[in-house]
């Protein structure tokens, strides 16, 4: 048996018994650009640091050991490991999407993908026949799962299934859950997709991508995109993020409880018609949350009765803050509608329920009264 995923977020076995770096417990910053050579046609392994740093090697050799992956790609941004993902693509080319997709994903698919002549068919993925949407030239299957922001579920395995009998890759943004609680590679997923901005790095303080795979074929050809597109993660924004990952596990356990019970409370407040959280019983997606996870996460969206009461809530709050992003350790709301998903069409957003009355919470750390009173202090003018 492997180490516990805790141990793993705070040591990597490989690097254990050496005393290189004096030692240090805390992995240096290798703030160089580049490497002296020992001699002529002689390197130390490290050339150029768009090809290779030590602090990002670091990092990614964790983020692969946590997935489950042979390799772990760290890039600028989340949307900067989809963008380089997509150059696997050919012109011609077919994927399958959720339709419930981080808005940044729709827009990178809708617009910058298009034009290089991808062709794209986006499904509600926990519902719809995928199969059957398979053709000749369909190369990828991308899901998210729970989606953003409706948190739909969907079977991992089974879509993972799919995928091999018709020799289409499955990639899924694992973003959402994290590590932590999810491992698509383990249930049968070709490549996973972070924005390590998020739950890795966890502090609302740094940008990051991460492309983690267990096949070969796909490492290969994506070392070498990083080498020529260089958009690989700095040292420095490297090091944050290996030191976000350090208290990955307590940091989800406890924005989770947070989540947790303020999905139970918000489903007794009046102002509030539905709430989409994968931990509740009704949650249709709770069944396979319990198979394919070892959590529920920290995300949580939910109804109010109208847009006026919902826009009141993102100006009334103070220490929740009204903003974009999630998964650090301050509780963040944020409005679908005109900031994550601003740029999908009203239509498609409102035939996967992104509604004007949809607000999204990203729980943190904070102590779960306090958050619950502020909400309570504002639900109480509006009622
Ligand atoms: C934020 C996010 C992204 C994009 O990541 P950035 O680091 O902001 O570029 C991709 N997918 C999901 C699910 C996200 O939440």
């Amino acid at each position: 048996m492997g180490r516990g995923l805790n141990t793993r977020c705070l040591h990597l076995e490989e690097r254990e018994g050496k005393t290189e770096n004096y030692g240090a417990v805390s992995y240096p910053i290798y703030q160089t650009a580049t490497y002296a050579h020992p001699g002529v046609d002689q390197s130390t392994g490290y050339d150029y640091s768009r090809l290779q740093n030590p602090t990002r090697e670091i990092l990614e050799k964790t983020v692969a050991g946590l997935e489950g992956g042979i390799d772990a790609f760290a890039l600028t941004t989340g949307m900067a490991a989809i963008t380089l993902l997509f150059e696997l693509f050919e012109p011609g080319d077919h994927i399958i999407a959720e339709a419930d997709l981080y808005g940044g994903s729709i827009r990178l698919f809708d617009n910058v993908s298009k034009k290089n002549r991808y062709e794209l068919t986006y499904l509600n993925c926990a519902k719809d026949d995928i199969e059957n949407r398979i053709k000749e030239n369909t190369k990828a299957i991308y899901i998210e799962t729970p989606t953003n922001p409706m948190m739909n579920i969907s079977d991992i395995e089974k879509i993972a299934e799919i995928a091999k009998r018709h020799h289409v890759l499955l990639i899924v943004d694992n973003t959402f859950l994290s590590p932590y609680f999810q491992n698509p590679l383990k249930l049968g997923a070709d490549v996973v997709i972070h924005s390590g901005t998020k739950f890795l790095g966890g502090h609302n303080d740094t940008l990051a991508g991460f492309i983690v795979t267990n096949r070969t074929d796909i490492q290969e050809k994506l070392r070498f995109l990083i080498k020529t597109t260089g958009s690989g993660l700095s040292p420095f924004d490297s090091w944050l993020i290996l030191r976000g990952i350090k208290t990955l596990g307590i940091r989800m356990e406890r924005s989770q409880e947070n989540a947790m019970k303020l999905a139970e409370w918000l489903k007794e407040q009046k102002i509030v018609t539905k709430v989409f959280y994968p931990g509740l019983p009704e949650h249709p997606g709770y069944e396979i949350m319990k198979r394919q996870a070892r959590g529920y996460g920290a995300m949580l969206t939910f109804y109010v009765d109208t847009k006026e009461h919902a826009l009141k809530i993102l100006e009334g709050v103070r220490m929740i803050k009204f903003a974009e992003s999630l998964g650090g350790v301050e509780t963040l709301i944020t409005y679908p509608e005109t900031q994550t998903h601003a740029d999908v069409p009203e239509e498609v957003r409102l035939k996967n329920g992104i509604t004007p009355c949809t607000l999204r919470i990203s729980t943190g750390i904070e102590d779960y009264e306090d958050l619950q009173a502020e909400l309570s202090a504002v639900f109480e003018t509006l009622e």
